[in-house]
């Protein structure tokens, strides 16, 4: 008998209305012959409103207590969804996360879940009847109420057809499917029939909203089929699979608002100082965005990032401790800053998208303060005030509000012979752990820096128009903050090209009146990938500590939601890899 999960968000139970609207959907599918379980969050803003009242009291709640509030509007919802059902004339049973048996660790309101017991659910399911699951909370080993992050009820649905091996899980939304960008922002949108898990894991952590990531790395760690669609009509939405919707570059882009920069100034260059920097930001629990460095001058370099702009207060009291603790200079930060995104998994393998989103973005006379990429994303951080305008300026140069010509057809799901309820089971004791699923190597680069461009609009088109028609493809792009009115931009290329590439850069150089560019003939890229970085503070710590203890330098830094991509000298490449390789051996996939 196959059996699908279906979750049901805020404002598909705002109201008793909306909740039998639910509950039919949960009944036609079980009409259909499947067992159903139904996650479903908190009625409309229900937890706001919870936790607004909190805040009334003190500003500083416990976190305790938070979950045992917070928790409390999804136990509304699946009892009213319980009595619905019934009321329909099917037999339900709601359950809260202990008596599921959803384990946590011990962080209370952004906790991860460390084992799901199926036995509860499919006692109840073999019985015949829906179960109604609250989502968003578990238990942690002392009994104690737990959740999972704003959001977390995504997680808690896909987690829970992981463990019960579900044949698709549905998350029903007040949007239809997900669109190349947010139809909020940019009614030209256009939603896809399709998109990967790792383009949807680059959209979703970028601030998409359709989705939480945490989910979407549970989904695609289990191979679970999920269906994005909307709770009030019946229309297919988009499903979220291995593969692509089509084979063009760009695939969708984002927009993540709130954002804060902040900048370690004058860091001395020496191994271990990234390393301390984020091993206190992962003491604080504090998740880094964006981060680059850029290569050192005169011996000091400059290690900028973003955080949540909410976590600015706390982020700023690591780095001031930071600031005194390794010698460097002073700390500087931009409050409102919004990252603007562009994925897709076209780009691995087609050249020209960097430098068409940098023109189309300096057309509009819009800054960007820095820049990282990855295989499949390109991000530029910009003023909050430009988001908008930055985000139409990708959206329409590359043409996303027209569906592509060729549509992958989706896949179909087949039914494993396996028991894949067992299969599950067995694999979840990590299972919010991080997966790294590549560490690599790759020696075939080298890197120019331009230590003092301009920082205005238009330098990074230029720049990389110029290199891309001397027939030069570049790699890796960080181009790190700019300050008293000079931005550095790092790039690598294949060795082959480097004299080139040198004689156009210098050329640029030149026009802009700026130093000449340096250069790093061969250099090492190690890149780790894989699924959870974003949602795991202490990675770039682990990966920054393993290097410095083996007394590699790094030079220039780059992060995306699911790579963190470094370059150091050649000669210690191998050597990385293999201290990288070792301290990642038990995450590896
Ligand atoms: N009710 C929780 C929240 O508002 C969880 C969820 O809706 O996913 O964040
Ligand atoms: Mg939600």
């Amino acid at each position: 008998m196959s059996l699908i999960v279906q979750k049901f968000g805020g404002t598909s139970v705002a109201d008793p209305q909306k909740i039998l609207g639910a509950a039919r959907k949960a009944i036609r599918a079980a009409q259909s012959g499947n067992q159903v379980v139904v996650v479903v969050s908190a009625m409309g803003k229900t937890t706001d409103h919870l936790i607004a009242l909190a805040n009334e009291i003190t500003d500083r709640p416990n976190s305790r207590e938070m979950d045992t509030l917070m928790s409390s509007g999804e136990q509304i919802t699946i009892a009213l969804m319980a009595i619905a059902l019934e009321s329909l004339g099917y037999r339900a049973v709601s359950m809260t996360g202990a008596q599921i048996g959803i384990k946590t660790d011990n962080t209370h309101t952004k906790a991860r879940i460390k084992s799901i017991s199926t036995d509860s659910m499919r006692r109840a399911l073999d019985a015949g009847r829906i179960v109604i699951a609250a989502g968003f909370q578990g238990i942690n080993d002392d009994g104690d109420i737990t959740t999972l992050g704003r959001g977390g009820s995504d997680t808690s649905a896909v987690a829970l057809a992981a463990a019960l091996g579900a044949d698709e899980c549905e998350i029903y939304t007040d949007v239809d499917g997900v669109y190349t960008t947010d139809p909020r922002i940019l009614p030209e949108a256009r939603k896809v029939s399709q998109i990967s898990y790792d383009e949807m894991l680059e959209l979703a952590s970028l601030g998409a909203g359709v989705m939480h990531s945490r989910s979407i790395e549970f989904a695609k760690k289990f191979g679970v089929t999920v269906h994005v669609r909307s709770s009030f009509s019946d229309t297919d939405g988009t499903l979220i699979v291995a593969t692509p919707e089509s084979d063009m570059p760009v695939a969708g882009c984002a927009v993540a608002r709130n954002e804060a920069r902040l900048t370690l100034v004058g860091v001395p260059d020496k191994p271990g100082n990234a390393m301390w920097l984020f091993s206190r930001i992962a003491e604080a629990k504090i998740a880094t965005d964006m981060i680059v460095q850029n290569i050192g001058l005169e011996g000091r370099t400059d290690i900028s990032f973003t955080v949540p702009a909410t976590d600015l207060n706390a982020t700023l009291d690591v780095l001031n401790l930071v600031t005194t603790e390794i010698g460097a200079e002073r700390v500087d930060y931009q409050e409102k800053a919004a990252k603007v995104s562009a994925v897709g998994l076209g780009m691995e393998s087609q050249s020209g998208v960097a430098e068409k989103m940098f023109r189309a973005i300096s057309t509009k006379g819009i800054n960007i303060s820095m820049i990282t990429t990855s295989e499949i994303k390109i991000s530029a951080l910009v003023d909050l005030d430009d988001a908008a305008e930055t985000l139409r300026a990708i959206h329409s140069t590359f043409n996303l509000q027209k569906a592509p010509e060729k549509l992958n057809k989706p896949e179909i799901k087949t039914t494993q012979s396996i028991n894949k309820a067992e299969l599950n089971i067995a694999r979840l004791s990590g299972m919010e752990d991080i997966i790294i699923e590549s560490i690599n190597l790759d020696r075939t680069q080298a890197r120019i820096t331009l230590p003092e461009v301009p920082d205005k609009p238009g330098i990074a088109a230029d720049m990389f128009e110029r290199i891309a028609s001397a027939g030069i493809v570049v790699d890796m792009i960080v181009q790190s903050c700019g300050r008293e009115g000079k931005a550095m931009i790092s790039f690598t290329i294949p060795r082959i090209v480097l004299d080139k590439a040198t004689i156009v850069s210098n050329e640029l150089a030149n026009e802009w009146n700026a130093a000449p560019a340096q250069f790093n003939p061969k250099v090492a890229i190690l890149t780790v990938r894989g699924t959870g970085l974003r949602s795991h503070t202490g990675l770039a710590y682990r990966m920054f500590k393993t290097l410095a203890d083996g007394n590699i330098n790094v030079n220039v830094i780059s992060t995306s939601e699911r790579s963190i991509s470094i370059t150091i000298d050649d000669a210690l490449g191998e050597n990385g890899l293999q201290l990288l390789k070792k301290e990642f051996v038990t995450e590896m996939m």
